[in-house]
């Protein structure tokens, strides 16, 4: 049996990872600096462990003193785009120590196969109408913020120690993923949980608030294709950094419209002042397609499993008020 640690099992992809390389047969670890708040995911053990410590990274990754055969790295200090734009020295300094002590502490334990979580915040700003962005022309590097400059610098870590070091390092830059489970309030949510959230929260024929003036494009990935997506990558030989994400591009606007659908509610939108974010992001998903990945979930049916796990959340927050 193989054994995996997914660090960042205490969030919300990680802990859908972790179901998913246990329907695989895996023993699993998951890790976090918290435990995951919204379901118990079926891991064998849980560690609860800061990783921007070196010591902590290198226990993360060994079982009773051996080295597991593959890590996970999802651990982040991550949100959406309030998050992005008010917290960059978090970002920057979290996110890099998690990801410089965990690449280091699997090579030197002997730690076979090694994935990092990238994003699409490494690719530049965009207009709608420009062609597909491959992976490549990551480069030369013109990420909108700082969370993408950090992606960049932990893919190259990774890499470097793949080159270096023998550890077989697979990269995926995720494009924007929702479903149930994930962050939904507080700051850090993505905006599909935040639309979910305020429409879940209004009178049939009310009104929400969005920052900007809705046009700006955007493809959602559901997070059970993106989980496969990450596993199928895992198990393939690609050395350089990978997109996963579905291709299917809404604004902002047809987001809310969506969404407002789920629940069966009339939305007006109100659009105001707020980080919106790049443009357009255009990028091609052929090598993920070239591995046999197909996204299964319409932003349709994604939003139609989500919608009622973000309603029931917001339920409950009014009745413990
Ligand atoms: P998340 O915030 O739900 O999960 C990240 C987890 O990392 C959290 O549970 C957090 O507690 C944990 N973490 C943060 N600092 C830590 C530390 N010092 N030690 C241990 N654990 C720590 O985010 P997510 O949406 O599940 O994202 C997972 C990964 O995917 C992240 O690397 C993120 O940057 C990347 N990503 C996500 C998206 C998306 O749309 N959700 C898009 C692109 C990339």
């Amino acid at each position: 049996m193989k054994k995996a640690v997914v660090c960042g099992a205490g969030g919300f992809i990680g802990s859908h990872l972790v179901k998913k390389l246990k329907d695989e047969g895996y023993w699993v670890r998951g890790v976090d600096i918290k435990e995951q708040e919204f379901w118990t995911p079926p891991w064998d053990e849980f560690a609860l462990l800061d990783l921007r410590d070196p010591a902590n990274c290198e226990q993360a990754v060994l079982v009773e003193g051996q080295p597991v055969d593959e890590v996970y790295q999802l651990a982040a200090d991550m949100g959406g785009m309030g998050f992005i734009h008010s917290a960059e020295c978090e970002i920057m300094r979290n996110s890099a120590l998690c990801n410089i002590h965990m690449v280091h502490a699997s090579s030197a334990a002997g730690v076979k196969r090694y994935f990092f979580s990238s994003s699409a915040c490494v690719y530049r700003d965009m207009t709608k109408e420009e062609p597909d962005l491959t992976e490549e022309e990551a480069y030369p590097a013109q990420p909108h913020n700082e969370y993408g400059w950090e992606k960049l610098y932990a893919e190259r870590m990774a890499m470097t120690y793949a080159r270096n070091e023998g550890m077989m390092a697979r990269i995926a830059r995720f494009q924007n993923c929702y479903g149930p489970c994930g962050t939904w309030t507080g700051g850090r949510e993505k905006a599909p949980a935040a639309m979910c959230r305020k429409i879940a929260g209004i009178e049939d024929g009310g009104t929400i608030e969005v920052w900007g003036d809705g046009t700006a494009m955007r493809a959602y990935t559901y997070v059970d294709d993106l989980v496969d997506g990450i596993y199928r990558l895992m198990q393939s030989d690609c050395e350089a950094p990978v997109n996963i994400g579905r291709k299917e591009y809404v604004s902002v606007d047809e987001l809310v419209q969506v969404v407002a659908e789920a629940a069966g509610k009339t939305v007006n939108i109100k659009h105001i002042e707020g980080p919106v974010g790049v443009l357009a992001r255009n990028f091609t998903n052929e090598k993920i397609h070239a591995l046999g990945w197909e996204s299964k979930f319409s932003l349709k049916e994604g939003i139609a499993q989500t919608f009622p796990w973000v309603a029931e959340q917001v339920a409950k927050q009014q009745a413990d008020a």
